[in-house]
């Protein structure tokens, strides 16, 4: 089930760049559909599990990806330069990765940044608000 869920996320991944342009614009509400409808139904010939509970799950995931790429594009693109510990998930952060970074220049990894802020629109640090627009 894992691997399963790992693969549809790859697939998702990859269907929400193709579908998203890269202006920050969301696609229209008919062409996420359409996406949905071609994993769902990709999947549902690879599982042989029924169409309309793939479909719901599938649903879940694209909106999750979309909200998770459209926020990548609005991160200010930071590389770090000196090591140091991640805040949120405290492992290292090496020289030259990419990482996430709020307006008061608190640093974290791309990925930890991503998951944070999709729940929360606060710097884990000094609890410094986004300016989401
Ligand atoms: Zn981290
Ligand atoms: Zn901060």
């Amino acid at each position: 089930m894992a691997n399963y869920i790992e693969m549809e996320d790859l697939i998702v991944k990859q269907t929400i760049c193709g579908i998203l342009s890269p202006t920050s614009e969301e696609p229209s509400w008919e062409t996420i559909q359409e996406c949905i409808r071609k994993i769902a139904t990709l999947r549902a010939i690879e599982t042989g599990e029924d169409f309309e509970t793939i479909r719901i799950v599938t649903q879940l995931s694209v909106a999750h990806a979309i909200a998770y790429e459209l926020e990548r594009r609005t991160l200010l693109p930071v590389v770090i330069v000196d090591s140091d510990i991640c805040p949120i998930c405290h492992e290292d952060m090496e020289e030259g990765d990419e990482a996430g970074s709020f307006e008061c220049l608190h640093t974290f990894h791309q990925e930890c940044m991503l998951k944070w802020i999709i729940t929360k629109p606060n710097c884990p640090i000094c609890r410094f608000e986004r300016d989401v627009n």
